[in-house]
């Protein structure tokens, strides 16, 4: 599955999870935790065991997106915390641990500590793959992802315009420094797909994406439509791929994780 480059795992430091799998972008609102939900979402619905981990910790959203909010974790008998379960997949996010709405203000050393327990006190089962949706840019969750545990791959989100792109370089510059390897480049808002005539529009510039794969010698992965029926989903807690399987959005991550 990972292209032949990347060897897996001789150990897996998280007890029963194969791979883990980090998406970042170089800033936030490209859709990251968007694309990050579809994957795991379209890796699971190929038959993988999926976990989806949300250390995007200042601003965690897998809670909304999954219908998941509001919902307290619970522990097992050895009192390790247990996942949540949605359409599927164990989600486990900031949004069910600190109430919504609290500022986090953190520092290193405790984000470091956080996402170690959410690494090590986890029940995460038995996973062949463990998406990670890392908060925007390169800070210290990268870091310590890439400290704490065997990282099998990264995925690149980014939208098509040349600013975008800029940061995007950075994202997978800091998959470089801490040795993980780039899977591949997501083009979110590939172009704006209208919902009364079906034309597809490339709002935010063209060829992006691919461009910045072709940069990275790394492959280029798919791109998705920026579309309404994409935004009202991850408002509404019901991902596009449960809610419009066979819809163009889906096809398009489904697509993206069949190149993973
Ligand atoms: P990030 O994680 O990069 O900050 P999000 O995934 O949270 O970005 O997306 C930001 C907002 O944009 C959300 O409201 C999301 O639903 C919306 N969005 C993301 N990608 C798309 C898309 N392709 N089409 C429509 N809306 C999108």
């Amino acid at each position: 599955r990972f292209g032949g480059g990347v060897r897996p795992p001789e150990q897996y430091p998280i007890p029963g999870v194969k791979h883990v799998v980090a998406v970042a972008s170089g800033k936030g609102g490209v859709g990251k935790s968007t694309v990050a939900a579809n994957l795991a979402l379209a890796l699971a619905r190929e038959g993988a065991k999926v976990g989806l981990l949300d250390a995007d910790l200042y601003g965690p959203s897998q809670a909304k997106m999954f219908g998941l909010e509001g919902q307290r974790l619970k522990v097992d008998q050895n009192r390790r915390i247990l996942p949540l379960e949605a359409h599927g997949i164990r989600v486990l996010s900031m949004a069910n641990i600190v109430p919504p709405g609290q500022a986090m203000i953190w520092r290193g050393p405790i984000l470091h500590g956080t996402l170690k327990q959410f690494l090590e006190e986890v029940n995460w089962g038995e996973l062949d793959y463990l998406v990670v949706d890392l908060p925007p840019g390169t800070g210290d969750v990268q870091l310590s992802l890439a400290q704490l545990t065997r990282v099998s791959g990264g995925v690149i989100v980014t939208t098509p315009q040349e600013v975008a792109l800029i940061d995007a370089e950075r994202a997978a510059d800091m998959f470089k420094k801490v040795q993980v390897p780039i899977l591949g480049v997501v083009e979110n808002m590939s172009h704006f797909l209208c919902p009364h005539c079906g034309k597809p529009t490339p709002i935010f510039g063209e060829g992006g994406g691919r461009r910045l794969a072709e940069a990275l010698k790394v492959r280029f992965l798919g791109g998705i439509p920026l579309t309404l029926p994409l935004r009202e989903s991850g408002d509404r807690g019901v991902p596009i791929l449960v809610q419009d399987p066979e819809g163009p959005e889906a096809q398009a991550f489904l697509q993206a994780a069949r190149e993973l």
